[in-house]
C-alpha cells in the first residue's frame, strides 16, 4: 500500500488497510456520525475490526451509551483508553476541575492529559489508525488528505477515508445502513466531545463552532489533530 490513494472510495481504503494490517489498525472514534460510518464500513469488511475510544472522564452520558449500542449492534467491544490518574490529579489540583475555561493553554493542557497522551498509548504498537475527519468540518481541516503519515504518533499511517465527504453524504450513509447515531445530534450538536466543552451550534455556524465556544483565539483542535492547526497537512503515500 505505497500508492497515494487520494480520491479512492472510503470502503476501498479500509479494505486495503484491513488486509495490510488486520490487527494492527484500528478505527479511533468518539462515536460521532463520521466515526460510526467508518466503523460500520470496516465491520462489513472485517467483523473483527478493532475500535478504540478515549474516555476523558468528562464525556456526556450519551457517549457512554454509544459504547453499549456498538456492542449490541456490531458485537464489537470498543477498547477504552483512560488518562493517567496521577496526571489528572496533578492537573485538577493545580488548576481546578474546570481549568479549561481559564486560557487556551490551560485547555490544551487538559486535552493533552485527557486525550493526547492516552491516544499515544492507544496507538503504540499500531501501524495505522482511522479517523472520521472531513475537510468541510472547519477551515483548519481543509487541507487534510485521505492518507497521511502521523508524525505525532511515531510516523504511523493516519487514514481519513471521509476527507472529501460532505455532511449530507455522512447522513445519507447513516440512513441507508441504519447506523446508530449519537443522541446529541437530535439536540442541535454538530460536533460532540467532552460535556463541558461542547454546545449545540446555531444556524450558519460551522460544525466545530460548538467546541470551546468561549475561546476567541483558539483553533478548535484538541491536540489529537493539532498538526492541522499548525500547518497544512503533509501529503504522503502509505508506507507499509
Ligand atoms: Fe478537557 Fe475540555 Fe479537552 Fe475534554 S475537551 S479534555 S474537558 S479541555
Amino acid at each position: 500500500m505505497r500508492d497515494n490513494h487520494e480520491d479512492a472510495p472510503p470502503e476501498a481504503i479500509l479494505r486495503l488497510a484491513l488486509a495490510a494490517w488486520p490487527r494492527r489498525m484500528a478505527v479511533v472514534t468518539s462515536f460521532q456520525a463520521e466515526g460510526m460510518v467508518l466503523l460500520d464500513m470496516a465491520w462489513r469488511i472485517d467483523p473483527a475490526v478493532r475500535v478504540i475510544t478515549l474516555d476523558t472522564g468528562r464525556l456526556p452520558q450519551e457517549t457512554y451509551e454509544m459504547i453499549d449500542r456498538v456492542r449490541e449492534r456490531y458485537g464489537v467491544e470498543a477498547e477504552v483508553f483512560f488518562p493517567d490518574a496521577g496526571a489528572v490529579e496533578t492537573l485538577v489540583r493545580g488548576g481546578g476541575p474546570n481549568l479549561f475555561r481559564d486560557s487556551v493553554d490551560a485547555r490544551l493542557a487538559c486535552c493533552h492529559v485527557r486525550k493526547v497522551e492516552p491516544l499515544r498509548r492507544a496507538l503504540a504498537g499500531l501501524d495505522a489508525w482511522v479517523t472520521g475527519l472531513r475537510r468541510g468540518q472547519s477551515p483548519a481541516r481543509a487541507g487534510i488528505r485521505q492518507v497521511e503519515t502521523d508524525p505525532e504518533n511515531g510516523g504511523i499511517v493516519k487514514l481519513n477515508p471521509l476527507a472529501d465527504w460532505s455532511w449530507e453524504q455522512v447522513t445519507s450513509y447513516v440512513r441507508r445502513h441504519d447506523v446508530p447515531l449519537h443522541p446529541l445530534y437530535a439536540r442541535g450538536y454538530a460536533s460532540i466531545g467532552c460535556a463541558p466543552c461542547t454546545r449545540p451550534v446555531r444556524d450558519g455556524e460551522d460544525s466545530r463552532a460548538g467546541r470551546w465556544w468561549w475561546e476567541s483565539n483558539g483553533n478548535k483542535e484538541c491536540g489529537l489533530h493539532q498538526i492541522y492547526a499548525r500547518k497544512a497537512a503533509p501529503v504522503v503515500g502509505v508506507a507499509a
